[in-house]
């Protein structure tokens, strides 16, 4: 029987955040910009001599972030130089911050957040271009927030992998929502880095390993739980001793963590307040009550209000949490109609037919609220069959018109007048003489198969419970 073995994980995620300029220069920050060197000043290249000036907005990103986790913000805050050597931090050291972040504490998806905490970004690396390195400085000193969560012990990899997957795409979604990052993973501008360990003691820390390159949900998941397995698989054969700390990275070919340097000693960043910048006090510099109040719906308050005010299922929730224009126009459609019944039938034709032809079809729209909200009363007063209503979704797609007007000139309203749908009952009777025998020997599925061919003759206009109804009478 193998034991138990208790997964812990802490996160530090880095985002670069939406401004127009640099942290701490007149350069524009444009993460799109694909010709290198072009955004850049002395100021970000670290000319000797140049001085740095903070970016307020970046600040007020960081505090939006704060209030919306529920940390602490705090009045007095200050930048620290990091002392390290990199070819892409030419300075000698990069603008962070140390004793004094600007966050806090907070709370979110399941984690518990350290701080929150503002520096700059670094140049950017290229060694693919033969036997010589690179250096674009256009993401040098462009605003970098970072998070970092207190370590959350749980019980399965399954669950650890899964619940810190989610927690970055939570914290994604908030800074859309606050509309402070872009936080694409796989531009770079939001990057994961887990802290992984696993312990047969539920109350002690094992031996970290910290695994980076993940630029997708998926491979923060997958790495998790590959390295938790990794891990756990080396207790159980006794070699777990072979766990060392170390900094691993992300192979997606091959879907593996592997070994990318072992740490012999923990860094010494020498770290001390940045002398060139002043120090903050933010609950003066800045209207923090105001700025809460105008956050904004955030992505769980959203959640609440769409199940308890439409009643939808969790999974269409989300994709309208996900995508906030569909969910816009899922609400106007739902103020049209006037049931709840109605509005969960319009959820389902949203969540499934639309986006299913949408998918398909790239020069689809979403019709107006109107026409889409006349389609649903239509299906769901039985005016139209469940098939007519999505041919004319994929009509409606494509050209925003009146799906009653379509329903009548196309001929497709449900026909409830028993005369005309008698007539084809019995055309399909006499032209299917098998299958009515087949009926009559005792096999009553075969019934479908007539219901069937009359609701296509009827160019799917013919109402099923009174066909069903009407072949049974007739076929006593
Ligand atoms: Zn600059
Ligand atoms: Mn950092």
């Amino acid at each position: 029987m193998a034991k138990k073995y208790y997964p812990t994980i802490g996160l530090e995620i880095h985002a670069e955040l939406k401004t127009q300029t640099k942290m701490f220069c007149g350069c524009k920050n444009n993460p799109d910009e694909e010709k290198p060197n072009v955004n850049i000043c002395p100021v970000c290249m670290a000319h000797p001599g140049t001085l740095p000036v903070i970016n307020k907005k970046a600040i007020e990103n960081v505090i939006k972030v704060g209030l919306a986790i529920g940390g602490t913000i705090a009045d007095f805050t200050e930048f620290d130089r990091k002392n390290y050597f990199y070819p892409d931090i030419p300075k000698g050291y990069q603008i962070s911050q140390y004793k004094y972040p600007i966050v806090s504490g907070g709370h979110l998806a399941g984690f518990d957040i350290t701080r929150v905490h503002l520096e700059e970004d670094t140049a950017n690396n290229k060694h693919d271009r033969g036997d010589f390195s690179l250096i674009d400085f256009n993401r040098a000193g462009v605003p970098l927030m970072e998070l970092v969560t207190e370590p959350n012990t749980f019980d399965e990899a399954d669950v650890a992998a899964k619940t810190t997957s989610n927690f970055a795409k939570e914290l994604q979604l908030i800074l859309w929502y606050l509309g402070v990052s872009e936080a694409n993973m796989e531009k770079g501008e939001m990057r994961v880095e887990a802290n992984i360990s696993v312990s047969e003691d539920k109350n002690k820390l094992g031996t970290k390993v910290e695994v980076k390159n993940l630029n997708s949900f998926k491979s923060v998941e997958k790495a998790i739980k590959f390295e938790l397995d990794r891990m756990i698989e080396l207790h159980e054969s006794g070699k777990g001793e072979e766990i060392v700390q170390e900094t691993r990275g992300w192979d997606e070919s091959k879907q593996k963590t592997f070994s990318q340097r072992k740490k012999e000693s923990s860094h010494d960043y020498r770290y001390f307040p940045e002398p060139d910048l002043p120090k903050m006090f933010l609950h003066e510099a800045f209207p923090l009550e105001k700025i809460k109040k105008e956050l904004g719906e955030l992505p769980v308050e959203k959640r609440t209000r769409y199940k308890k005010d439409f009643g939808i299922k969790d999974e269409d929730i989300e994709s309208y949490i996900n995508d906030k224009e569909l969910g816009v126009w899922f609400e106007e459609v739902a103020k049209m109609l006037d049931s709840g019944d109605k509005t969960k039938i319009a959820s389902n034709y949203i969540t499934s037919d639309y986006m299913g032809l949408k998918k398909n079809n790239l020069e689809a729209l979403p019709p107006s609220a109107r026409n889409f909200a006349e389609l649903i009363n239509l299906v769901a007063d039985n005016k139209i069959s469940s098939r007519v209503a999505k041919d004319i979704l994929a009509m409606i797609i494509l050209k925003d018109e009146s799906p009653l007007q379509i329903a009548t000139e196309k001929n497709l309203l449900q026909k409830n007048d028993e005369g005309s749908i008698k007539i084809i009952v019995e055309k399909i009777i006499n032209e299917n003489p098998d299958v009515v025998s087949i009926y009559k020997g005792g096999k009553e599925n075969a019934i479908m198969s007539l219901v069937g061919k009359v609701i296509k003759e009827s160019n799917g206009s013919a109402n099923p419970k009174m066909v069903i109804e009407m072949l049974k009478n007739l076929l006593i």
